[in-house]
């Protein structure tokens, strides 16, 4: 391996036996067909199924692959930075095992770097089957990120993308935990650019993002980028003592001046359940951001390898 790298394809896989094959194939011959030395990085983020015995066997024909083997499931978002980590060339791209990111887009994406952009963003254009409620909660939550941060994040775009060098070494400069990648390229800034393509419906086998990890995704995206959420509860916070303050005068009022008697419990009850409730909901808020400063106070690595395989340096355990 004396050729330095010119590109470097970095895939998180977890769980991808189905597609893994299919996946290499055509990765394999896009990245052939450019005729520039390469390396195709998958890192196999804690899967429980052959993902690993594929990967392991395609690394024994293919001296373009390698593996960066977690030691369990750290998320696509730290799969994604610890390709980034080992990556070598001088564009990286970034793209996902399931084939809904086409990577013959890949060339045109070049072509484009070449021209001189530092980042090119895969931008979707249209969802194939995807459940209503994937595309409804995307379409959502792309757009209600650009609402609540002033960071200039392109909407209906995900990881697929080309990064230059330069913008990974200043990724690698980010140490934040519950990372937002896309989020934190756009805030690098950079010389960006967007292509069209359409996503396609995934290869075989099921998402990976269930609602869980979907909410600590969205969750991840808003407080790392906002704190509107909390400047939220002051101003319910406020404008609820406001309303208060005015019905207590009223209330005065009453008692003083009129003669009606002051009803029920049920108005009561329900009044108090509702501020409990909007309470507890800005209590949670404020909690979400002060479970990730712990987390980041911790500074316990972001990733745990168990294993590489192929790079010029095998030995080593490292995270970050
Ligand atoms: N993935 C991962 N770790 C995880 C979840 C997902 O590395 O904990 C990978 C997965 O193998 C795929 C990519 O991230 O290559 C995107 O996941 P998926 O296609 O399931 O998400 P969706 O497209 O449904 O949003
Ligand atoms: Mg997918």
């Amino acid at each position: 391996m004396s050729e330095a790298t010119k590109f470097s394809i970095v895939v998180p896989v977890f769980n991808e036996e189905k597609v893994l094959p299919e996946t290499y194939r055509r990765l394999h011959e896009v990245m052939e067909g450019l005729n520039e030395p390469y390396e195709i990085i998958f890192v196999n983020d804690g899967s429980s199924d052959r993902t690993m015995f594929i990967l392991d066997n395609i690394c024994e024909q293919d001296r373009h692959i390698r593996i960066i083997d977690f030691a369990k499931n750290f998320g696509h978002q730290t799969a994604i930075t610890a390709g980034m980590d080992y990556a070598d060339g001088d564009a990286v791209v970034v793209i996902d095992a399931d084939l809904q990111d086409p990577p013959e887009l890949i060339p045109q994406m070049i072509d484009r770097w070449r021209e001189g952009y530092d980042v090119v963003y895969g931008k979707r254009k249209e969802r194939k089957g995807e459940t209503l409620f994937k595309r409804f909660s995307a379409a959502l939550f792309y757009r209600l990120m650009r609402k609540m941060t002033d960071v200039d994040i392109p909407v209906d775009t995900g990881d697929f993308r080309l990064i230059d060098r330069r913008v990974c070494d200043a990724l690698k400069s980010i140490k934040e935990r519950n990372r937002y990648i896309r989020g934190i390229i756009s805030w690098l800034g950079f010389r960006q650019i967007g292509v069209e393509f359409s996503r396609e419906e995934r290869f075989a086998g099921e998402t990976k993002y269930p609602m869980k990890k979907m909410l600590k995704f969205a969750f991840d995206a808003i407080t790392s980028f906002s704190f509107k959420p909390l400047k939220l509860s002051s101003y319910l916070g406020m404008s609820l003592s406001f309303f208060s303050f005015v019905y207590l005068m009223v209330v005065v009022y009453q008692k003083f001046f009129t003669d009606r008697t002051v009803a029920g419990w049920a108005s009561s009850m329900v009044i108090s359940l509702f501020f409990n409730g909007i309470v507890l909901m800005m209590l949670g808020i404020a909690g979400e951001y002060i479970g990730r400063i712990y987390d980041e106070t911790k500074g316990r690595p972001l990733y745990v390898v168990r294993r590489v395989r192929n790079f010029a340096v095998e030995k080593d355990c490292r995270g970050r």
